[in-house]
């Protein structure tokens, strides 16, 4: 390696498989060369959180940062931890610092097939961040009335819209999202789609919301004309809006093997419709992709607090670590990429070809064997699972 990763250690279960993933499956191989920060809430906590502003910073600086899986305090944790403050959740920051998009997409193996039996390839999810209803105010109306959206300008402009007459009590939302977040939501998709030479689709309602909507769709045609037509044409590669409710009918019907950008409500409620169709979070990679083109690997899902417990009480625990070993393959590819290292691109195709072998040999974690194709799958240990794949790998 030549330029560092930005490595940021976590918490709990996925701590745990963090250094054995490293010992067994990285540090064996690879000349690695990281900045180590060190995420666990215990460090964010007495250094006030610094670490992990500093660890977006880094990754600003560097480009490409492998993540672990982070508690986001809450009051139990305050306890737990004998916080200082209710920490926020270290994504939330660091998304905010990089203004990025999360792209999610499930690993596929043969004997963990989806519901869906004609998605032969993976359907990312792409899904805005920022505003919409997670940002609203709502009202609950109490009788007969009038409610109006009203804008008044700094310059002294002044606009005002009626949402309803009332003649009986209702519900109210007011929502907003802004210019600058949507374009850099779109320029993360299209740039993520080049990046994976894969179709990229958009779908919002703006029949129905012909502001709203509309201005998302707008805002998508013109940066992909202006910027990004002629990349996606010489890599054969298209760009294809249409509405929401076409866009579910189609997926259905389609083989995969795209990227599908959504709102940030259709973007929560599609991954995890496309996650529980491939069977499990924890075979789902997860990648941030800033606009200028920052990238942060991590697993989809969180510290596995239920397993860590049972692994503090000297229990065997038997946590599937394939979405934290695609982080770290994600991130040293991508670095391999950028620093025209073709070796440690190569390493990191072979780590993911011998995680997705041992699994379809039969050798897999609790989770996998309960809903296997396979017959007679052979249930590992979180540790035995991983030596498994160095052994396949060590075979290769
Ligand atoms: P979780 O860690 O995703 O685990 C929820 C349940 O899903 C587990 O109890 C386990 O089910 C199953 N599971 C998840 N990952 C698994 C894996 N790798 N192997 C096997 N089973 C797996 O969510 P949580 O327990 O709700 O949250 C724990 C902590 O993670 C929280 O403090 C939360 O703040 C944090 N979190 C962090 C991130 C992140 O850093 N990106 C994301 C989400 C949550 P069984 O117990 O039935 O085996
Ligand atoms: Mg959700």
């Amino acid at each position: 390696m030549t330029t560092p990763l930005v490595e940021m250690d976590g918490d709990e279960m996925t701590r745990i498989l963090w250094k054995i993933i490293k010992d067994e499956l990285i540090l064996p191989y690879v000349d690695l060369k990281s900045e180590y920060y060190d995420l666990g809430l215990k460090n964010r906590n007495d250094t006030d959180d610094q670490v992990t502003v500093d660890s977006a910073n880094a990754t600003k600086k560097y480009g490409v940062a492998v993540k672990c899986a982070t508690i986001t305090p809450n009051a139990a944790r305050m306890e737990e931890y004998q916080l200082k403050q209710m920490w926020k959740s270290p994504n939330g920051t660091i998304r905010a610092m990089l203004d990025g998009t999360v792209f999610r997409a499930p690993i596929q193996v043969a004997g963990i097939e989806p519901c869906v039996k004609n998605w032969k390839k993976p359907i990312t999810i792409a899904r805005h961040a920022y505003g919409d209803i997670y940002k609203a105010s709502e009202m609950k109306i109490p009788g007969p009335g009038t409610c109006e959206i009203v804008f008044h300008g700094d310059d002294g402009t002044e606009m005002k819209e009626t949402v309803h007459v009332f003649d009986g009590p209702g519900i109210v939302m007011g929502m907003h999202n802004l210019k600058g977040s949507i374009e850099s939501f779109a320029r993360s998709c299209f740039s993520y789609a080049i990046d994976t030479k894969q179709d990229l689709w958009f779908a919002s309602k703006d029949t129905i919301s012909k502001k709203y909507d509309h201005t998302f769709k707008d805002i998508f045609a013109e940066i992909y004309e202006n910027e990004y037509r002629k990349r996606f044409e010489e890599l054969g590669i298209t760009y294809f809006y249409t509405l929401i409710d076409d866009a579910v009918a189609r997926i259905m019907k389609s083989e995969g093997g795209f990227i599908w950008a959504l709102k940030n409500y259709d973007g929560d409620v599609m991954s995890d419709m496309i996650s529980s169709a491939c069977g499990s979070l924890a075979m789902m990679t997860s990648v941030l992709v800033s606009p200028s083109g920052v990238y942060e690997y991590e697993a989809a899902h969180g510290t596995v607090q239920r397993h860590y417990y049972k692994h503090l009480k000297g229990e065997e625990t038997s946590t599937n670590s394939v979405a934290t070993i695609f982080a770290w393959s994600g991130a040293l590819r991508k670095r391999g990429e950028l620093d025209h290292l073709a070796d440690l691109c190569e390493f990191a195709d072979r780590l993911e070809k011998a995680t997705i072998a041992t699994i379809e040999s039969g050798k897999m974690t609790k989770d996998l064997a309960l809903i296997t194709s396979l017959d007679d799958p052979e249930v590992l240990n979180s540790e035995e699972f991983i030596k498994a794949i160095r052994h396949t790998m060590d075979e290769m």
